[in-house]
């Protein structure tokens, strides 16, 4: 049995990304970009104002008081959007709105609320400093400069900048393909009768939409039975169809655990047959071929939490992202936990602010078969070192959950 720390080691060393492909900005949401983007132009691209006022010259107010105001004469409107016809003199203002271009002439602007204005002068009754309210051509990327470098996630707020840019498609690295192999002879698909016995599949949905969060579509899914034949079958399948195939259940020591061998059948190399981790000890991971297999345990606890602390990331790095450790956060433990094995156990845990203060309070339903206790939990409670008693009030680490 390895690490978490371990094992990430192993699959993210030996991820590749998918290679390029050209999107619309539009549908590059979460893609990573494969160039960097650079402004054609300077950021903001003219000097204008950043609020609605008088553009002024600076040293026509140097005197100004509330008692003796300074009285400029309105030489005209600037509205955005509209080129300026006029320059402005000295005793003259120009009314001007929010993100319109700065008269010639003119080098600060007042604040509309600051002012009294009669039919055509316009009263201000303290000075105004040279380029206040003025947001100054290039004043945050130079033509030329980085704006967005390569690699980058594509954001809601890198698109907008994407956008600001005049992009209108970007070159991104493609998503890798993902299969899903579903192993159990106890599930049923929702929708269909259940025999005494059987169980719902919760896993096939469950990864798929874990996926689809990620922008990752599931080229093909595949059920089996508990038999060798079948998981060899469905696993060539999906071998045959994806970059990556994403198994459940089967994974473990069992008698009738099948990954394992099906994967030694087939030409796979496992370099990951169990990891110290709780919930999740019985992950897989293989490589066949430049292929890589993630064998998750069939508990839907388990396969969501290593999709999220492993899967998830190697996915990243596949689809061109920089790897980054997930950010531990402190918070003060709401309950006792106790914790029974020497693995690093991961508890489910909702995250609350009181006092000023972050608590995590530990959901019901720990056990990894427990999906009640996933769904109402945002981060899970990193528990490393021996088994003991971790204190309610005490302060822990906790990394949120992906999905949340
Ligand atoms: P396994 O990892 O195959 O030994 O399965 C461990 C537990 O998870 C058993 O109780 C299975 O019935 C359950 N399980 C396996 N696969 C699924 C699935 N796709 N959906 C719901 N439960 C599952
Ligand atoms: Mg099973």
């Amino acid at each position: 049995m390895i690490s978490l720390a371990e094992a990430k080691g192993i699959i993210l060393n030996s991820c590749k990304n998918s290679g390029h492909e050209v999107r619309l900005l539009a549908d590059a949401l979460n893609y990573h970009l494969a160039e960097e983007l650079t402004a054609k132009f300077p950021i903001p691209r003219f000097d204008n104002s950043a609020v609605d006022g008088f553009a002024v010259q600076s040293r026509d107010t140097i005197a100004a008081t509330t008692n003796t105001p300074a009285k400029l004469q309105i030489a005209g409107t600037v509205h955005t959007g509209e080129a300026t016809t006029f320059s402005l003199k000295s005793g003259q203002a120009a009314r001007i709105f929010t993100g319109a271009s700065i008269p010639n002439g003119a080098d600060s602007v007042v604040m509309l609320e600051d002012t009294t204005s009669e039919s055509d002068t316009v009263n201000i009754t303290e000075p105004i400093a040279i380029s206040r309210n003025i947001r100054f051509s290039g004043e945050e990327f130079k033509e030329g400069a980085v704006c967005i470098p390569e690699r980058t996630r594509m954001t809601p707020p890198a698109i907008a900048l994407a956008s600001s840019l005049g992009v209108t498609q970007v070159r991104v690295f493609r998503k890798p393909s993902v299969a899903l192999v579903i192993t159990g002879s106890e599930l049923v698909q929702p929708g269909e009768e259940l025999g005494s016995s059987q169980i719902y599949d919760s896993n096939r949905l469950g990864l798929m939409t874990v996926l689809a969060e990620m922008g990752i579509s599931v080229s093909c899914a595949f059920s089996c039975k508990d038999n060798l034949g079948e998981t060899q079958n469905a696993l060539s399948e999906a071998l045959n169809n994806a970059d990556v195939v994403i198994t459940s259940g089967g994974a473990s020591v069992g008698d009738v655990d099948y990954v394992k061998p099906a994967l030694t059948s087939l030409g796979g190399e496992i370099d990951i047959e169990s990891i110290s981790i709780k919930p999740g000890k019985p992950t897989v991971h293989a490589k066949v071929g430049t292929k890589h297999v993630f064998g998750l345990p069939g508990n839907p606890v388990a396969a969501l939490v290593v999709f999220a602390l492993l899967v998830r990331p190697a996915l990243q790095v596949m689809s061109g992202g920089v790897y980054s450790e997930p950010k531990l956060i402190s918070a003060r433990l709401g309950a006792t936990v106790k914790k029974r094995t020497p693995r690093t156990e991961f508890v489910r845990a909702t995250l609350s602010t009181e006092y000023g203060e972050l608590k995590a309070k530990p959901c019901h339903g720990q056990q990894s078969h427990m999906l009640g206790g996933l769904v109402n939990a945002d981060c899970l409670i990193v528990c490393d070192g021996e088994p003991g008693t971790i204190r309610g009030d005490d302060i822990v680490k906790v990394i949120l959950l992906p999905w949340t």
